[in-house]
């Protein structure tokens, strides 16, 4: 059985834009209650610095603005979401580490914008809040919960020897950033998963190299499933619909960061029209593929996956609750994993599936010793 793991990214725009209401807490509870509909299992990935910094004394302003208090609102929904057997984990954009409100709007901390900015004590610091804040947010009101698992914003890991390191430090236990293909190297975002071990199953990872795996007890890597395509053959109404409605965003963070930072090394450029036929990866993104699409990354990896042995398999999904009309294209995916997957695919969390795969490490090395 492959272990479908539907994780959203919880956050405002990546500029600070946006309205807690609209572009969290009610596109998540849509999203949960899709999943409760079909006995699905939701992973939220809750950029927890945007609500450290709406609490902070002096952020007091953006809360008073509004008439209701969006951090409590959050809270309550992480924990409902946690008693109906979803899960809350950890996700980051450090830009919210200083931000602040300045009565108008939110002044991002752009120096700061990949977690490997601040150096590697504040880093470490910076997690062990951000997991404390989860668990003190939610583990009084339930049974048990434990932060372990982290998505860096932007997915930005670089350099890897230092951020494994910081994530260890902090105790978490598992990243979920890596998507085999994805490579950037820009002042925005810097990463290169091009030698990942994996397009979708789960490896301990090499200290100094996320992509490798180990025998060591490093930091478990549960990648974004992601297959090979080219830009032609991702041309879909969808996909140029939601490419519209993020360039505005991202060219204002561009713009914000390239102001802030030292002048980006240089990326690779390409011919544009080369750039068309060349092969980049395609996640499995409920807010980005149509069902035909998703359906053919799934079958993919149902037939790569055929034949292997005992060990857990993960299939992770991802989208935003940022987009607009999350919760329709998940209920449509849901629907097909039911009736054409059913017996391949079952739905679960992400702790649980980094539970299943340290049991199964356990039994391996017991009956290989
Ligand atoms: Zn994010």
């Amino acid at each position: 059985m492959i272990n479908l793991i539907i994780t959203v990214d919880y956050e405002l725009p990546a500029d600070g834009r946006g309205d807690v209401r609209r572009h969290i807490l009610q596109p998540a509870s849509d999203l949960l209650t899709v999943c409760n509909r079909h006995g699905a299992r939701l992973t939220i990935l809750a950029e927890v610095g945007e609500f450290m910094a709406m609490e902070r004394d002096g952020n007091q302003g953006f809360r008073n603005a509004l008439d209701y208090d969006p951090v409590a609102l959050a809270k309550h929904q992480w924990i409902e979401a946690v008693r109906q057997g979803h899960d809350v984990q950890l996700h980051l954009h450090p830009q919210w580490i200083h931000a602040q409100w300045n009565g108008r709007h939110w002044d991002l901390d752009y120096a700061h914008y990949q977690l490997m900015d601040f150096d590697q004590n504040q880093a470490v610091e910076i997690l062990r809040q951000a997991k404390g804040y989860l668990e003190e947010s939610i583990a009084p009101a339930t049974s048990r919960y434990e932060c372990i698992g982290f998505r860096a914003g932007h997915w930005n890991t670089h350099p890897p020897d230092r951020y494994l390191a910081a994530l260890l430090a902090a105790g978490l236990q598992s990243d979920t950033s890596v998507f085999k293909g994805g490579y950037a190297n820009t002042s925005m975002v810097t990463f290169d998963y091009r030698e990942a071990y994996s397009h979708y199953r789960a490896w301990r990872a090499d200290r100094r190299d996320i992509n490798r795996r180990s025998a060591g007890r490093g930091i478990l890597e549960v990648p974004i499933a992601a297959v090979p395509a080219t830009l032609w053959g991702m041309l879909s109404f969808k996909r140029v619909w939601s490419a519209l409605s993020y360039l505005q965003e991202d060219r204002l963070n561009r713009q914000k960061i390239q102001e802030r930072r030292n002048p980006a090394p240089n990326g690779v450029k390409t011919n544009r029209l080369k750039k068309w036929f060349q092969t980049v990866p395609k996640k499995l993104d409920f807010c980005k593929l149509t069902v035909r699409e998703m359906r053919a990354i799934t079958r993919r990896i149902i037939q790569d996956h055929a034949g292997d042995g005992e060990e857990p398999v993960p299939l992770v999904m991802i989208g935003h609750s940022k987009q607009a009309g999350a919760a329709r294209a998940l209920e449509k995916y849901i629907d097909l994993v039911k009736h054409e997957f059913a017996g391949a695919i079952r739905f679960g969390t992400y702790s649980e599936f980094i539970r299943t795969y340290e049991q199964f490490e356990v039994h391996s090395a017991h009956y290989t010793r």
